[in-house]
């Protein structure tokens, strides 16, 4: 067996685990049933690809379409692993029996190939052993999900054949409904459910209403044309074939080289079309939403949509095809209101009841989020049954562009007061035409005529109505409910308290925003700067010089590509790139140092690399070996954080980073070595202060188990403070406390006031029973999904080495800080004992380091290796590293 963290180096080029994937690949390996729900980007597929390589068995992926198997095959070819697939396009007939004999490592295969295989391919597989079956893209199984495949559902079949082999379940979208279903029809026993956050922190959302036509469709070229300079890739998602026609038509009228893709097109065509485009040979693709089930490329900038998607679940999923390597992306959605009665036409193949109406009430979902006038991000979480916290998020267009307001109590109040005196037995259709004065049979049958109501709105459209309810249902006023394929209103509790307070003479002040369909066609200019703004962040924290080096590296990373018949984000992702622009290496350890670099990446092409690197950066006139310390704003939102942090002195930053990243205790770092004086404790729990107060990533339980603050002693703390009445002065707060409650007490509770965190955050004293990769963050109150959120900033798919405010958010190396201080003790306690000048080689190191679980720093190393100046080590190690004997994490070496 292989070590996790090793596996994770080698192949993979990173130092860390997002916290969930760690736990799902411990139980894998302990052959235990899972199910994995994440969101794209998240790194989900590294949870089948890490275990058959510890275990060295082959693992088994079942996988929906040839095309998505052949883009992953591609790309962990080029991170050394053993990778086939068997299908009806495979040309290589030795694959199967090769596969036979456990000659790889993971093997894809579509459902319908993992049904029909014979017996004996498995029975002698299993002789040489089977690490887990996964199921990707597994909400295909169920009826409720978006993707329905019906040879999904026979894959329980294997469970005869595979008798103790884990079954994996892995999709990015599914509600409970469907969530049940993977776990019912894989005949999975007691899994183990590791669900994410649905939040993709780094895509924009935003949404427009359009008219149809090709004035329309200027713009939309005339927009992406802009964007082609950036680099980054777009795809264009219509509802229609024709739409897919007419908008490749216009581009390349326009000059713009695109690819097409539809099911109309032939196999052949649609092959190089998808092909070209996964290797940045065409940066533009229109498609139908048949284009792309799960494909494989990490840098698309931009998803459009050119109509409205047929339900929420799959814009998610479509749109979430955007950004995967953690970079700022955008997601577009253009409708129309014609979009809203397509119902008809996607159920027209579907027979059963239950499907038609699982249709319906998606389409009705998407059309929700149209409409919607409050945050996209909060919709689509609430959605997935997800809370965000904050009522905006500052990354959609409802967060970020101020829309025109005005008091419409009036109105409110005509429409609520209609839909009461309606009874909830109608749509939003009925009340309006009551208010506009229709005689329609129905109404008059009904006596609605006979309303003190009738006919008081007819100053506005249908439309200008309609438009309103949408928003009153956005904000909780109206609820809409949907009974066999029909729609009712009704007035929802706030409604109803805005009913009573109001008369037909005087209603409460109700603003809301004038929104495009009440504004007219009008379009809303702004929101096209956002657009710019977004588009124009990826080179966004470089010099010039490095914008410059950024697009060259760029270059020659597709030219590499292409020389050896890959796609360029196989040989590594656009943050990787963008690591090695800002740290420009000159040696293989550097360049093995990066996150996302690995060691097939640096045996094959480490010194082509480095040579362009060189040359670039002489030419360029930039130094060679940065450290890489303030780096990237893959979300906005973070880069805020960044540039305030750079505030903090030098002196405060190292010592943050000497307890954050490297794990030493207060203690410890204020009698460091390195220092030239020793420095109080106390200043040392200061400085740790002020960089939470920063901004920068914190462990307030781990703080305060140093300080010994309790949640008890916050609640005398909160006691003292409401007595006093104020946080101004110290002193009175303290003299209201009892002895033992220190000022640092009092200083620590009042820091994490101001950064937003509650007493909630510090967990009981089982932070150090192995608990303490759930790394607490001062940003908000803490949960696994808040973490993974954080997380979730860097390459496609690839784990963590965490970025957050703009720092490397290095994990505690393993177990816990006292063990890890006890151990140093013990290095150090031997070295006391044992005097003799040991001398450093490689394998010396080596055989040291195999000990060291925790690894060891630069300098356990010279203090070890007494007999060996520090040159000397310096250039093993980097030997070492650049042949990936051993891996630098944090400060530490650690063995491979
Ligand atoms: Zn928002």
């Amino acid at each position: 067996m292989e070590s996790m963290s090793s596996v994770l180096k080698k192949y993979f080029g990173f130092a860390d685990y997002r916290p969930y994937q760690k736990d799902v690949i411990q139980k894998i390996i302990e052959k235990k049933d899972c199910l994995v729900v994440m969101a794209t980007g998240s790194g989900k597929s590294l949870c089948y690809q890490v275990p058959p390589l510890v275990v060295k068995k082959t693992g088994i992926v079942v996988s929906p379409l040839i095309s998505l198997m052949q883009d992953q095959v591609m790309a962990l070819k080029q991170r050394g692993v053993r990778a086939e697939y068997i299908g009806s396009t495979q040309m290589d007939n030795t694959i199967q029996t090769r596969a036979e004999h456990g000659q790889f490592d993971i093997l894809f295969m579509t459902p319908e190939k993992a049904c029909t295989i014979s017996s004996s391919f498995w029975s002698n597989l299993l002789k040489e052993g089977i690490s887990l079956l996964a199921v990707d893209e597994a909400h295909c199984i169920s009826e409720w999900g978006h993707d329905f495949r019906v040879e999904y559902k026979q894959l329980d079949k294997l469970r005869v054949f595979l008798p103790d082999v884990p079954f994996v379940g892995l999709t990015a979208t599914a509600t409970e409904k469907v969530r049940f279903d993977i776990i019912t029809s894989l005949k999975m026993n007691n899994p183990y459910v590791s669900v994410g956050s649905f939040d993709r922190a780094n895509l924009f959302y935003g949404v427009k209403l359009f008219n149809r036509g090709q004035s329309f469709v200027d713009e939309l070229v005339q927009d992406i044309s802009k964007q082609l300079s950036s680099g980054g890739s777009t795809i264009i998602y219509c509802i229609t074939i024709k739409d897919v026609e007419q908008i490749f038509k216009s581009l390349a009228e326009a000059g713009i080289e695109a690819g097409m893709y539809h099911g109309q097109m032939n196999k052949k065509a649609r092959e190089e079309s998808h092909r070209l485009f996964v290797r940045d040979e065409l940066q533009i693709m229109v498609a139908t939403i048949a284009f792309g089930m799960g494909i494989d490329k990490p840098n698309v900038r931009q998803v459009i949509h050119y109509g409205c998607p047929k339900s929420i679940e799959s814009y998610y999923q479509e749109s979430g095809r955007c950004g995967r390597d953690g970079i700022a992306s955008a997601c577009w959605l253009y409708y129309t209101r014609r979009d809203f009665n397509l119902g008809e036409f996607y159920c027209q193949d579907l027979k059963s009841e239950s499907q038609k109406k699982a249709v319906m009430e998606s389409l009705r979902a998407a059309e929700r989020y149209c409409v919607l006038t409050t945050c996209r991000r909060k919709f689509l979480l609430g959605y997935f049954g997800e809370n965000f916290s904050a009522d905006r998020c500052g990354n959609c267009d409802n967060c970020t562009v101020s829309k025109k307001e005005r008091d419409m109590s009036r109105e409110a109040f005509l429409l609520m007061a209609c839909i009461h005196s309606c009874h909830g037995k109608w749509g939003l259709n009925m009340p309006i035409d009551i208010l506009r004065g229709s005689r329609a049979k129905k109404i008059v049958e009904a006596q609605f005529d006979k309303l003190p109501l009738h006919g008081l709105g007819k100053t506005y459209p249908s439309t200008w109505w309609r438009a309103l309810g949408n928003q009153l249902i956005s904000h909780g006023y109206l609820k809409e409910t949907v009974v066999d394929f029909y729609r009712f209103i009704s007035v929802d509790a706030k409604g109803e308290t805005f009913l009573a307070s109001s008369t037909p003479d005087y209603q409460p002040r109700l603003v809301l925003s004038l929104t495009a369909e009440m504004l007219g066609e009008e379009e809303n200019g702004s929101t096209q700067e956002e657009f710019k703004t977004l588009a124009t962040s990826e080179s966004e924290g470089f010099s010039e010089a490095e914008r410059q080096l950024y697009q060259r590296l760029l270059e020659e990373r597709l030219k590499l590509a292409r020389s050896v018949g890959t796609a360029p984000y196989a040989i590594c992702g656009d943050q990787t790139i963008r690591k090695i622009t800002l740290t420009r290496p000159s040696t293989k350890a550097r360049l093995a140092n990066i996150d996302g670099v690995n060691q097939h990446l640096v045996t094959k092409y480490g010194d082509q690399f480095l040579q362009v690197i060189q040359k670039l950066s002489q030419e360029l006139n930039l130094s060679s070996d940065k450290e890489a310390t303030v780096h990237t704003n893959e979300v906005r939102k973070v880069s805020l954080v960044t540039n305030q942090s750079r505030k903090l002195p030098p002196a405060k930053l190292e010592a943050w980073r000497m307890w954050h990243e490297d794990g030493l205790s207060i203690q410890m770092i204020a009698n460091f070595p390195g220092r030239s004086a020793p420095i109080k404790e106390q200043t040392v729990a200061e400085y740790l202060l002020e960089a939470a107060q920063d901004g920068l990533p914190f462990d307030w339980t781990r703080y305060s188990e140093m300080i010994g603050l309790t949640k008890e002693i916050i609640l005398q703390i909160q006691g003292a403070i409401s007595k006093v009445g104020s946080t101004e002065k110290l002193k009175p707060i303290k003299n209201e406390l009892p002895e033992d409650i220190s000022y640092q007490h009092i200083k620590t509770y009042l820091t994490m006031l101001n950064c937003g965190v509650s007493s909630e955050a510090i967990q009981p004293g089982d932070h150090y029973a192995g608990k303490d990769d759930e790394l607490v963050n001062n940003e908000a109150s803490i949960s696994s999904k808040s973490l993974i959120e954080k997380c979730d900033l860097t390459t496609n798919d690839i784990p963590s080495g965490a970025v957050n405010g703009g720092y490397q958010l290095r994990k505690l190396p393993f177990t816990c800080e006292r063990e890890l201080t006890s151990k140093r003790q013990k290095v150090v306690e031997a070295e006391d004992i044992n005097s003799i000048q040991l001398k450093a080689t490689e394998s010396s190191i080596v055989e040291w380091l195999k000990n060291l679980d925790e690894g060891a720093t630069l300098i356990d190393i010279l203090k070890h290796f007494k007999g060996s100046n520090e040159d000397s080590v310096v250039e093993l190690l980097n030997c070492l590293e650049g042949d990936f004997s051993i891996y630098k994490k944090g400060s530490l070496y650690k063995i491979m």
